[in-house]
């Protein structure tokens, strides 16, 4: 694990995964950007309204006999809501993304598949994934509204991406991701992004360290 200060207020930010280049001080809230041993303060995260989710950062589960541990989390909104990504990390470096949406859980990993042409989708669609046959479920306009710990993206506030959501046969699944053009200076812009998973159920992860909720 690297640790490195804060630049705004001096307290120790962790990074488990040496694929983040971004984090959220736990203590003054700075959104600061990873530049190899260097952290920049970019600007501050308000903090979250009204978080129903049953995980935290540091909360466990396993995958396919493999632990891993919550590290980061991103919010994001569209149209009609929000949903969480968390950012899991496994020992020996595996990362993936936990995405907590309306009781939905998927866990999914990045895929080096040459993202399609974004122009070429539409829902209904079938298309061939890293070998898989997915179809178009849905396309969103989405934006980030909150980050917290330590991601392998750039989560600034209002980032803006199009989601696309895929559904396989049995509980695959998969997300293409494609960032609209960044207006923040400092931040590179970046490629599509492919990820391909799976949904399950709560239990099958067997998580630990859940946070506690009012009423339950
Ligand atoms: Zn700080």
């Amino acid at each position: 694990m690297l640790s490195l200060n804060c630049s705004s207020c001096g307290a120790t930010v962790n990074f488990h995964s040496k694929a983040s280049v971004f984090a959220v001080c736990s203590f003054c809230k700075s959104t600061l950007v990873r530049h190899d041993m260097n952290l920049e303060a970019v600007g501050e995260m308000a903090d979250l309204q009204d978080d129903w989710s049953p995980f935290q950062i540091g909360s466990q589960g396993v995958f396919d006999g493999k632990k891993f541990e919550l590290v980061g989390r991103l919010r994001i909104a569209y149209s009609a809501g929000f949903w969480n990504e968390w950012f899991a990390w496994f020992d020996g470096e595996r990362t993936a993304w936990l995405a907590e949406a309306q009781g939905f859980l998927a866990l999914c990993f990045s895929s080096d598949t040459i993202a399609p042409n974004k122009d070429t989708l539409q829902p209904g669609k079938a298309l061939t994934l890293a070998g898989q046959t997915f179809r178009v479920d849905d396309m969103r306009k989405v934006s980030c509204l909150f980050s917290e710990g330590e991601l392998p993206v750039n989560a600034i506030k209002d980032r803006r991406s199009l989601s696309v959501d895929l559904r396989g046969p049995s509980d695959t699944m998969a997300t293409i991701e494609y960032p609209v053009r960044s207006t923040i200076s400092g931040v590179a812009d970046e490629q599509p992004r492919v990820f391909v998973g799976k949904y399950k159920d709560f239990d099958e992860f067997k998580f630990k360290n859940l946070r506690k909720l009012d009423g339950w």
